[in-house]
């Protein structure tokens, strides 16, 4: 992907536009000729997550709140089918590995947290967009110079329209997982994945995109406007850029379905939700776990302690 995240000032959406073309007209076409397939979901009262359900499992709960899934309300839902995906290399008894490792270095969690804990492994829904963006743009750059005095700024206007293809832009699906915790499990190396097929499903959940087509396009083009900023600047040049007004349109949009493979771990503590993530192609993991009081207060007065030891045997 071409983009070079971080560079935006606040201003950026009344200075940066977007062509009134109808992208959505485009991509519901694209969508009614995309292939379907019907997944068998029952929704969360809890939290409302659509996903299936492991019937080889005895355990029917959802991934993402531990609420108890009613697997009689399994209705049939037809979903864009998934173009491809990245398969499962880490299994569960290896994510179980991963897991205590990664929480033996918190030692301040409660140690209800580190007993061996419920894990559930899901293939989250992603949308992957191709498109080029067309930016028309007033700017100005700036080159500094040094009179034998003092330093000083000039400004050229610069006026021009330029082209930047973005490739596999991933955006999550999934409502169900916080987008801060779900970037954290990059990256994904879009290269490794494969064509899906039903097979590679069986012993796993899967979830109903949450974020459909559309609002997967807004997003999309929410980040090439970030990395369009700093093109522009890259692309303005000279010591300083201003950029004064940028229209952007897209052309050649093409989307995939994806899914990526996510083992979970879902705590409850002291009436919290707890998520814990970890990618199941490359066994990265992300999460925050919550402090035990008793540990804590161990920790505090076991230092007072040992400092007046130390006090008493050498002063
Ligand atoms: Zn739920």
């Amino acid at each position: 992907m071409a983009t070079n995240e971080g560079s935006q000032n606040d201003s950026s959406s009344e200075i940066h536009s977007v062509d009134e073309i109808d992208y959505f007209g485009f991509l519901e076409n694209a969508k009614a000729s995309a292939d379907e397939i019907v997944l068998q979901t029952v929704k969360c009262n809890n939290c409302n997550a659509s996903t299936t359900v492991d019937v080889a499992s005895s355990d029917s709960s959802c991934p993402y709140c531990g609420d108890k899934l009613v697997t009689g309300d399994l209705k049939p839902e037809s979903v864009i089918k998934p173009w491809g995906l990245i398969p499962f290399r880490l299994n569960q008894q290896e994510a179980v590995k991963t897991y205590q490792k990664w929480i033996r270095k918190r030692w301040l969690a409660p140690s209800s947290f580190s007993r061996q804990p419920k894990f559930q492994s899901i293939y989250l829904p992603y949308w992957t967009f191709d498109t080029s963006a067309n930016v028309q743009f007033i700017g100005q750059r700036g080159d500094e110079y040094y009179d034998g005095e003092r330093n000083y700024t000039l400004w050229t206007d610069v006026i021009d329209e330029v082209q930047w293809y973005f490739d596999d832009i991933l955006i999550c699906a999934s409502e169900s997982v916080k987008e801060e915790s779900i970037n954290n499990l990059r990256p994904w190396g879009t290269e490794d994945i494969i064509p899906f097929e039903d097979k590679y499903l069986k012993g796993f959940i899967s979830e109903k995109y949450g974020v459909d087509l559309k609002e997967g396009f807004q997003k999309a083009q929410e980040r090439t406007t970030e990395g369009i900023e700093a093109l522009l600047r890259e692309y303005i040049g000279g010591d300083d850029q201003k950029i004064l007004k940028a229209r952007t349109s897209y052309t050649d949009i093409t989307f995939k379905h994806i899914l990526l493979p996510v083992h979970i771990i879902s705590h409850e503590f002291r009436g919290k939700r707890y998520q814990v993530l970890i990618n199941g192609k490359t066994g990265k993991i992300q999460g925050k776990s919550p402090k035990s009081l008793a540990k804590v207060l161990t920790t505090v007065f076991g230092t007072i302690a040992l400092i007046a030891l130390i006090i008493r045997l050498f002063f």
